[in-house]
């Protein structure tokens, strides 16, 4: 199953890769997470992404399709996975389309989950992860039975540094610019399928396994 796994900021795609990937046992792979880990060990690749991701702006094409490209080719991904958040921009698509290609991998599938932009803020700004295991919850939608710390691990939760309402107004403002139009280009492509993501997270979960297992 090789999933990419679509849809505004805060739309749920983590929340719902990490049901998928328990379900199917395929690979997440999320190029923020990447770029986050980056940061956090302060490699070149990190210090280039902060700046970005600070801004609420993309990071360049030919740096993320680097490292995608290089994901993609381990022997983990050969049998399925779940791409979260890229790609991002019609370039992206295009390197992804040819990396696929070049990996003789046919019979991706695109799942974008759609929420109104009202709506996304208020889950960006409320959103909360854990430092132990990065689970992702938020303080009102999907709060931890533990209040403060993780219901799954006991680690400390923390607020992204990007998901504040400056920022996230700035990265919705990017995603309607650069990312919706990819909506088109996998439409005409005949492999998109789109989910209600404003609905329970497991209806939106259950919905997504229809989708996948119906085609
Ligand atoms: P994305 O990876 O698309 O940015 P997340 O999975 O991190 O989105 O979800 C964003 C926020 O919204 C998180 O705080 C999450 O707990 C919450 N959330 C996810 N799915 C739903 C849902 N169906 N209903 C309400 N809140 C949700
Ligand atoms: P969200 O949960 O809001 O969808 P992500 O964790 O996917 O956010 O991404 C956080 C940031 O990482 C983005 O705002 C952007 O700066 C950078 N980023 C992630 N994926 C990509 C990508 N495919 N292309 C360029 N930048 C990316
Ligand atoms: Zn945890």
């Amino acid at each position: 199953m090789y999933i990419l796994l679509m849809g505004p900021p805060g739309a749920g795609k983590g929340t719902q890769a990490a049901e998928l990937v328990s379900k199917f046992a395929i690979p997440h792979i999320s190029t923020g997470d990447m770029f986050r880990a980056a940061v956090k060990e302060q490699t070149e690749l990190g210090k280039q992404a902060k700046a970005c991701m600070d801004a609420g702006q993309l990071v360049p094409d030919s740096v993320t399709i680097g490292i995608v490209k290089e994901r993609l080719a381990q022997d983990d991904c050969s049998k399925g996975f779940i791409l979260d958040g890229f790609p991002r921009t019609l370039e992206q698509a295009n390197a992804l389309d040819q990396t696929l290609a070049e990996l003789r991998i046919n019979g991706s599938k695109v799942v974008n989950i759609t929420v109104p932009t009202e709506e996304l803020v208020a889950r960006l700004t409320g959103r909360r992860i854990c430092k132990g295991c990065g689970a992702t919850f938020h303080v009102m939608f999907n709060p931890s039975q533990k209040g403060e710390t993780c219901d799954k691990c006991g680690g400390e939760l923390y607020q992204r540094a990007d998901d504040n309402e400056e920022t996230v107004t700035k990265r919705l403002t990017v995603y309607l610019d650069q990312t919706k139009p990819l909506i088109q280009y996998y439409q005409d492509k005949g492999i998109y399928t789109e989910i209600d993501g404003l609905q329970s997270i497991d209806k939106v979960l259950a919905d997504i396994v229809t989708s996948l297992r119906g085609e």
